[in-house]
């Protein structure tokens, strides 16, 4: 499949992003850490780390001593979640600007989506 540019941004735009990439399907995570970051659910899409670049500040956090998720300073945006030690990393679909190519694909963690379903 061809490859093709995508970008985005933060909310406040203190960052933006783009890819090279020939993914086609994002994926939402109900996972408990993903819905208190997002406020709900959270949707991505998984690039090779070496194709996506951030310009501008971005903060990490570590919730846990497996992976980091990176967020805007300014306007508090999520717009990755990355695995230590993995050449993937999950990049916010809704950072992406459209058209961005993308199919909403099966969900993740679904069993520990919210109570409120
Ligand atoms: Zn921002
Ligand atoms: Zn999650």
């Amino acid at each position: 499949m061809s490859k093709r540019d995508v970008t985005g941004r933060c909310l406040c735009g203190a960052v933006s992003l783009r890819a090279r990439t020939d993914a086609r399907i994002a994926h939402e995570c109900h996972c408990s850490q993903c819905r208190r970051q997002s406020g709900h659910v959270w949707a991505y899409v998984t690039l090779p780390r070496a194709d996506v670049v951030f310009d501008g500040p971005v903060s990490r956090h570590a919730h846990t001593d497996a992976a980091e998720r990176g967020f805007c300073p300014t306007c508090g945006s999520f717009l990755f979640w990355a695995k230590n030690g993995e050449d993937a990393i999950d990049v916010s679909a809704g950072s992406l600007d459209a058209p961005t190519g993308l199919t909403l694909g099966a969900p993740s963690q679904w069993d520990s989506r919210g109570d409120y379903y």
